[in-house]
């Protein structure tokens, strides 16, 4: 930490990397959150469009099956006669007033309408022949027949259903019902979506033909090019009359999930969707939702930098915190050691006394030995050579103290070039052979220094301490033999 507080630019961009990851981790969960929302919000509107179909069309799914059981039907289609369709009119008239559907024709085994009802706008189909259509087709093979395409008279857009007619397991002819305006409902209540909301909605068939949109031009374009044998079948079967089923114009963009992209349309110039699509049973194959894509990327953006600032905050709050301690460590350092020579101080030295006495009071046999050093003339050298020379002195000679000693003696820089040395002992010439090695040490090899090996030498005194005896009276004691020593011409250890 302190050397990286040294160099700016390395901890500058260390910070950089740091916040610019946690960023970039904000800004891609901030995705993922958005995804969710976004897809919460497209789901609750695509089961809104869900429920309303299946009320407006549900209703509609038994009344094929109900028709093709009706005596006058099958009676109508086992002898056919200009009287039988007459009153089939009449009675699908009712029927179509009672349900509100658009159409309910009967046609024979060959496809060929014998009965429908009359509407005002209805045109006359009688006669007419709808073998080619699948919902004819269906029936025909027994099944119930579901399709949504152009009705060929009325030519407008509807959903057929349709069911066949038996007499004793026979199939005699086939039923159908068209319902159109449930569908106009529904396309109305797009366009109000799209008026309302910018929301695009349609509706597509099983291979892609779009037969419900708020945009007009849209209606019976493909959301992707038709195979051609598609193409040839959907002509075929007359699904959509001439219509040419050209593909949209969309340009598809980046996928969020399988059913999850963004989208352009040529016709909406300037606008990036995001589309979901959802298979729907209802009425067709698929539902398109396309939503502005800033409903996506606002939360993203707010969730980045939420998510960015907290990040900042965390991290500064952790820079101080780390500096605090930091700071905090060098204080505690501080006050244990003294920072030129690396020896203890004298607040540490207090407590380790005092540890001792009391240790030396319970104990006889805990007694600890004073060395009071003080380096001899010692204002000469850094008269002659500068503080600095001096500096280097000291702090050679505190090594070769704590260098001679066994780990459990403690030496101070008592003060400024007076250093004391604790140690226990088990007999006092152990403690006077130590200081004189030290001594000598000193005095025979001097210190090595940037202004070449200067001769330097040592005096101490040395006290023993009492039993009960106070902290003061050994220094006093110890003082007092160190004097002895500088005044019997220095270099030399008084006890
Ligand atoms: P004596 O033999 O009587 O002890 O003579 P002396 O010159 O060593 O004694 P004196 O007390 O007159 O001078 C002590 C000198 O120690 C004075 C002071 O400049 C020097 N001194 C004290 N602390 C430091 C230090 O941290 N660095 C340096 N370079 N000198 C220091
Ligand atoms: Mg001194
Ligand atoms: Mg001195």
């Amino acid at each position: 930490m302190r050397s990286l507080a040294r160099h700016p630019a390395v901890y500058g961009s260390a910070l950089l990397i740091v916040l610019t990851t946690l960023v970039g981790l904000a800004y891609l969960h901030g995705r993922q959150l958005a995804l969710a929302k976004t897809e919460r919000a497209l789901d609750e509107r695509v089961n809104a469009h869900k429920y309303y179909l299946q009320d407006a069309l549900g209703k509609f799914s038994l009344t094929p099956e109900i028709i093709a059981s009706m005596p006058e039907v099958k009676q109508a289609l086992a002898q056919p006669s200009p009287e039988n369709s007459a009153s089939l009119t009449r009675l699908f008239d009712d029927v179509a007033r009672g349900t509100q559907a658009d159409r309910i024709f009967v046609m024979n085994t060959g496809g060929t309408a014998i009965a429908s009802n009359v509407g005002p706008k209805l045109p006359a189909i009688i006669g007419e022949n709808y073998g080619v259509r699948p919902y004819f087709q269906q029936a025909i093979s027994g099944q119930t027949g579901h399709f949504v395409g152009i009705g060929k008279a009325s030519n407008e857009l509807g959903l057929f259903l349709s069911r066949p007619v038996a007499i004793e397991d026979k199939i005699v002819g086939v039923v159908a019902v068209r319902v159109s305006l449930s569908l106009e409902v529904f396309r109305s209540i797009l366009k109000q979506y799209w008026k309302d909301k910018a929301e695009v909605a349609m509706i597509a068939d099983e291979h892609g033909v779009i037969f419900s949109s708020p945009i007009d031009q849209w209606m019976y374009h493909t959301m992707a090019p038709l195979p051609a044998a598609v193409a040839r079948e959907l002509h075929a079967g007359r699904q959509y009359g001439d219509r040419k089923l050209q593909p949209l114009a969309m340009q598809i963009g980046e996928s969020l999930t399988n059913e999850m992209r963004f989208v352009r349309f040529a016709d909406i110039p300037n606008r990036v969707f995001l589309q979901k699509s959802y298979s729907i049973g209802e009425i067709g194959d698929r539902v398109y939702l396309n939503v502005n894509a800033s409903q996506y990327w606002e939360p993203v953006v707010s969730y980045t930098i939420i998510a960015a600032l907290i990040a900042l905050a965390t991290l500064l709050i952790t820079i101080a915190g780390v500096q605090r301690w930091c700071y905090r460590t060098k204080l505690v350092e501080a006050a244990i050691h003294d920072p030129l020579t690396g020896l203890y101080t004298r607040l540490y030295m207090n407590d380790w006394i005092k540890n001792a006495l009391r240790a030396h009071h319970r104990d006889e046999g805990a007694g600890f030995a004073l060395i009071l050093f003080d380096l001899d003339e010692f204002k000469l050298v850094n008269d002659k050579h500068g503080h600095l020379v001096g500096d280097t002195v000291l702090k050679e000679v505190g090594r070769v103290i704590t260098s001679s000693v066994r780990a459990d003696a403690m030496a101070v820089r008592y003060g400024g070039e007076e250093l004391a040395l604790f140690m226990r002992y088990g007999d006092s010439k152990e403690v006077l052979a130590l200081a004189e090695r030290i001594r000598s040490r000193l005095a025979t090899s001097g210190v090595e220094t940037s202004a070449g090996r200067l001769a330097i030498t040592i005096s101490a005194g040395v006290a023993l301490h009492l039993p009960g005896e106070s902290s003061n009276a050994l220094f006093v004691r110890a003082d007092e033999k160190l004097y002895a020593a500088k005044k019997a011409g220095r270099n030399r250890i008084c006890s």
